[in-house]
């Protein structure tokens, strides 16, 4: 049930942001699409299929386990029902933001996380490009942070949701005005903002960390309006890929375990 749940979310937003894209994309891509979207698609069909046999529903099941067992923290508070909601959101959020500069900063880690800065291109479909040692490690985190933190159910359902639709949207190829995009930013990360973060300029790869809310690169000071370049033709992924063709489905999975590339 909580699984269908979450399938049926992601895949509805996905569709969305697939035609919204094609109606009014920002930026011309250079690959196109045949050459990526097997290889980022094939990622997100592994990795689901993978998960789905193994530890999908780890987060979920061990909020539960807190709850019934009256551990962590927010079980321990006298919280109204959507106090709790509200704080698992906004904590496990920011957990998920530290996560993503450890991701970036240590190297064992960067081994894996680069296989989602190896996407030459930035669209919806690059929100999925994750090798699956990566899903797990985040799985493991998450499930920690949501036991220790006594995190509610709901909220869990509510906040996996919300990170993958927060995630196709801010890495989708769509046109948004200006003016809308810096009212949405006070708030959310857009597309403009994180698209930033996969610039192959290594200061500009090194802000904008957030997957949902704006508030936390912007609390710890990694925050950046803008790249360089423009965003129409800033150069995206890693210097030290883009003079070769695009990695196939096998070598991504390989890529951890080969020498490591600087970003
Ligand atoms: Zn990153």
């Amino acid at each position: 049930m909580e699984t269908m749940i979450r399938l049926s979310a992601a895949v509805g937003i996905f569709s969305i942001m697939i035609v919204w894209e094609y109606l009014s994309p920002r930026r011309k891509h250079q690959l196109n699409r045949q050459q990526r979207w097997p290889i980022n698609l094939g990622l997100a069909a592994f990795n689901m299929l993978f998960m789905r046999l193994t530890i999908g529903s780890l987060a979920y099941l061990s909020a539960v386990y807190a709850s019934e067992q009256s551990f962590g923290l927010l079980n321990r508070l006298p919280l109204s029902e959507w106090m709790s909601i509200i704080a698992t959101l906004l904590l496990l959020d920011f957990a998920i933001y530290c996560q993503h500069i450890v991701m970036h900063k240590y190297p064992p880690l960067w081994r894996l996380h680069q296989v989602h800065h190896t996407d030459l291109e930035f669209d919806a479909t690059t929100a999925v490009r994750f090798h699956p040692m990566e899903i797990i490690v985040s799985m493991l985190y998450k499930t920690v942070c949501i036991v220790l933190l006594g995190a509610n159910p709901w909220a869990v359902i509510a906040f996996e949701i919300i990170l993958n639709g927060a995630a196709t949207f801010n890495h989708s190829n769509v046109d948004i005005s200006p003016a809308i995009d810096k009212n949405l930013r006070r708030l959310i990360i857009t597309p403009d903002m994180h698209r930033i973060h996969h610039s192959t300029v290594p200061a500009e790869t090194d802000s904008n960390y957030g997957f949902s809310i704006s508030c936390w690169d912007r609390l710890c000071k990694t925050y950046r309006a803008e790249p360089k370049e423009p965003q129409t033709t800033m150069a995206i992924g890693l210097t030290a890929f883009r003079s070769q063709q695009e990695l196939t489905f096998m070598q991504l999975l390989a890529l951890p375990f080969r020498s490591l590339r600087r970003r």
